[in-house]
């Protein structure tokens, strides 16, 4: 199996999709190997099976242009930081090895979101611990260099953005490949938006996101290190 470049990991089948699958077209057009790691498989979910959600999942991926999707079998609901979750999910890093992993912010209304933050952050440590087995086939150790948290839902000012000008509608047609999620139907009607709605607010939220650094549509990140400029000149975004 090949290995990817950078790793997007989320508690729920549609979240990557809503919070940096237009970062993920981006890199990919940039020519890096993309994967997705949902850590759920939805069966909690008020609307439509398990099994509706892996095909509507991999018809996103496709959209998305990932290389590798794949989902673990946390329980939808109640993700919990355990060290047996810490090795599951060092068991996919090892084995898929990327230099960058996205996560969730560490603040949120969702548990499993700001729980997959934390699961995830110490996941990526352990990886890299020699005589750390994890499940399944030995793969060596392998700690990603950079770890990105996606902030789009969390209220906090982002480290940066990235422009997904180009690819703001691929996303969404990514996120509306959810059939049983986002197309207009009775049942839980106060939950679920209707299509329309959607469309209005990914592309609001991305056009906020994309003033705030002067191009049209943005996804926001947050990095806890501190930046590194070699040159000041060539800094992006201006000031005035
Ligand atoms: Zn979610």
């Amino acid at each position: 199996m090949q290995t990817i470049d950078i790793l997007a990991i989320a508690a729920h089948r549609d979240d990557v999709e809503q919070t940096c699958g237009g970062t993920l077209l981006a890199m990919n057009s940039r020519g890096w190997r993309t994967g997705i790691l949902d850590l759920t498989q939805g069966e909690s979910g008020t609307r439509g099976t398990a099994a509706d959600r892996a095909a509507e999942a991999a018809a996103a991926a496709h959209i998305l242009n990932v290389a590798h999707r794949e989902a673990l079998d946390l329980p939808d609901g109640n993700v919990q930081n355990t060290y047996e979750n810490r090795l599951k999910i060092a068991a996919v890093l090892r084995r898929l090895r990327p230099r960058v992993v996205i996560l969730p912010y560490w603040q949120g209304r969702h548990p499993d979101h700001y729980t997959s933050a934390t699961l995830g952050y110490e996941a990526c440590f352990v990886s890299g611990l020699a005589k750390v087995e994890t499940p399944g086939e030995q793969k060596p150790p392998h700690r990603p260099y950079k770890i990105l948290y996606a902030s789009l839902y969390a209220d906090v000012r982002p480290t940066f953005v990235v422009d997904i000008s180009p690819y703001v509608e691929q996303r969404l047609q990514s996120l509306l490949a959810y059939r049983s999620q986002y197309a207009a139907q009775p049942e839980g009607g106060k939950l679920f938006v209707p299509e329309e709605e959607i469309r209005e607010r990914t592309l609001a939220e991305a056009r906020h996101y994309g003033l705030l650094a002067g191009v049209r549509y943005a996804e926001p990140f947050v990095q806890k290190e501190v930046g590194l400029v070699e040159d000041i000149t060539l800094l992006p975004v201006q000031s005035i």
